[in-house]
């Protein structure tokens, strides 16, 4: 389990390093800006969604390196699904950080690499972090323009 651990560790610092489709979209179809107050996160997120299909989705912000890790991880497993797998896989993640899925390891599968974020599921500050894009994302979908917070 301890390389497991530092596997996954390895992936999360990766991302937060170099962080996937951390960009502007111009002229986006969608977009909403989240903000997790407990640890200082704010992100943006933006999406070209055309015939419900996600063809470019990308984010910008700061935040700690769960919560970058998690939105380049997200906009990389995103891009070419469907908006309802999407939310489909954001019901998987939630699950997965909360602690569901615990023991589960075909739910686990099922997502991945986000698999990578199971540890948080002990750390319920760090489940805001890892879950922040994922609500962004979601009101974006929704075409909300408020900002969402995790409190
Ligand atoms: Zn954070």
């Amino acid at each position: 389990m301890g390389d497991l651990r530092e596997l996954y560790q390895e992936v999360i610092l990766d991302h937060n390093k170099c962080p996937r489709n951390c960009r502007r979209i111009d002229n986006p179809t969608c977009e909403a800006s989240g903000y997790n107050p407990l640890c200082g996160d704010k992100i943006t997120v933006f999406l070209t969604v055309s015939d419900r299909i996600i063809k470019d989705v990308s984010f910008e912000g700061s935040g700690c390196a769960i919560s970058t890790a998690s939105a380049s991880m997200m906009t990389q497993a995103l891009k070419g699904k469907t908006v309802d797998e999407a939310l489909k896989i954001f019901g998987r993640f939630h699950d997965l950080v909360t602690g569901k899925t615990q023991g589960d390891n075909s739910a686990q599968e099922n997502l991945g690499k986000l698999a990578v974020f199971t540890g948080v599921s002990k750390f319920p500050v760090r489940v805001k972090c890892a879950s922040l894009a994922w609500h962004t994302l979601k009101s974006a979908l929704d075409g909300s323009s408020e900002t969402v917070t995790t409190e």
